[in-house]
């Protein structure tokens, strides 16, 4: 191979985003350092009506992370011990965590092995009547199937968590991910993609009672200042991280754009390539590529990592362990095929906006060569 192929490709890299906006950055912060005020400030009231309006949703609320939006979520709705709330076992561990972290015992179903969302249909096998509420995940960028998903939860009266920690800007039927259940959680971690610079997440809703406890819940359960009225949470959105998602937010779909344009090249490059299958998009869905995540099916995926790595080039597997494989829900024993056999195949390859044609190439020629 060439010298070329040595350059390093990382998984991800956000540094090419960031010095692009470097100077509003900088200013974003100076201007909170000059006011003074660094929690639920001016930046975090203007970010949550951005954001409500570039989803389409009534109400935004920042908290802490994508794993407290889920809690918060939870605990408004009132679920917690006793109440059952089924869930996909391939995600972040994060989801699960969310629903046991509030009492409540997760339920997890199997998934579709083309997009790696839950089976509608496993779902509706899994209701018992302590089910309380159902969270799908937006896996890589994807949209869930919340069409067939409400048309479950509705006559069932099962409450609707959209986990889109992965999808910011994505959409399902022209309609944003997020504002298609009765609440949704995103996530600002860093590397996701409308990023933070540290730990940031959302709650939306268009539900304005839901939304009033969320906001309780964020500040120690208290509708007024010393009058706590519920055990809540220390869980606010920061003013610093606000000001700087401020910046950053006018760019998201221009961004979004451009990881569509690299998952055209990975399709155009490795679509003759035997042994690997790239990602199917469903019609209708508009899918922003958080991750651009193929299947090595013969057996070889840690090979082709290995291999890959050798030459400088970052791969990641989401998730080698299902959630109900992991030993803290040893417990639960549930056997689900679909998303164990994905756990030993999917393989994430480097994604980014501002990744070149050229090193997608690179890529595509370096798992060309494991698999030959
Ligand atoms: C990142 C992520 C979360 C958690 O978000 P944090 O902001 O890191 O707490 C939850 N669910 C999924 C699917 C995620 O990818």
């Amino acid at each position: 191979m060439s010298s070329e192929t040595n350059l390093p490709i990382p998984a991800a890299d956000l540094r090419p985003q960031n010095y692009q906006l470097r100077t509003q950055l900088v200013a974003a912060v100076e201007s909170v350092l000059e006011r003074g005020q660094f929690i639920l400030g001016p930046n975090v009231h203007a970010f949550e009506h951005e954001v409500a309006d570039y989803l389409g949703v009534a109400q935004a609320i920042g908290v802490n992370s994508g794993t407290d939006a889920l809690i918060l979520a939870l605990r408004a709705l009132e679920i917690g011990a006793g109440d059952e709330v089924i869930t996909t076992p391939f995600t972040f561990f994060a989801t699960a965590e969310a629903i046991s972290a509030v009492g409540a015992d997760p339920v997890f179903v199997d998934i579709d092995p083309n997009t790696f969302v839950v089976e509608p249909e496993a779902v509706a096998a899994a209701i018992t009547d302590r089910t309380r509420a159902l969270i799908p995940v937006h896996l890589y960028g994807h949209a869930a199937p919340m069409n067939e998903l409400a048309a479950i939860a509705e006559p069932h009266g099962l409450a609707l968590i959209e986990d889109a920690a992965q999808s910011f800007g994505g959409r399902l039927d022209g309609r944003r991910l997020g504002t298609l259940g009765h609440v949704g959680a995103l996530s600002f971690f860093p590397s996701k993609n409308l990023g933070g610079f540290g730990d940031g997440g959302m709650v939306t809703t268009d539900d304005a009672e839901l939304a009033e406890r969320v906001r309780w819940l964020r500040t120690h359960g208290s509708k007024r200042k010393y009058q706590n009225e519920m055990i809540g949470y220390n869980t606010r959105l920061d003013e610093v991280q606000a000001a700087m998602l401020r910046v950053k937010l006018p760019h998201v779909d221009v961004w979004n754009k451009d990881r569509q344009r690299v998952a055209q090249h990975y399709d155009h490059h490795l679509r003759d390539v035997k042994g690997v299958i790239t990602p199917r998009t469903l019609p209708d869905v508009e899918h922003v590529f958080h991750q651009y995540t193929v299947r090595i099916a013969s057996g070889d995926r840690d090979l082709v990592a290995r291999k890959l790595r050798e030459h400088n080039i970052g791969t990641m597997v989401y998730y080698p362990v299902p959630v109900h494989r992991l030993p803290v829900y040893a417990t639960v024993g549930a056997s689900l095929p679909m998303a164990e056999k994905a756990a030993g195949e999917v393989l994430s390859l480097p994604m980014f906006p501002h990744m070149t044609e050229r090193e997608v190439e690179l890529v595509a020629q370096g798992i060309k060569t494991c698999l030959r």
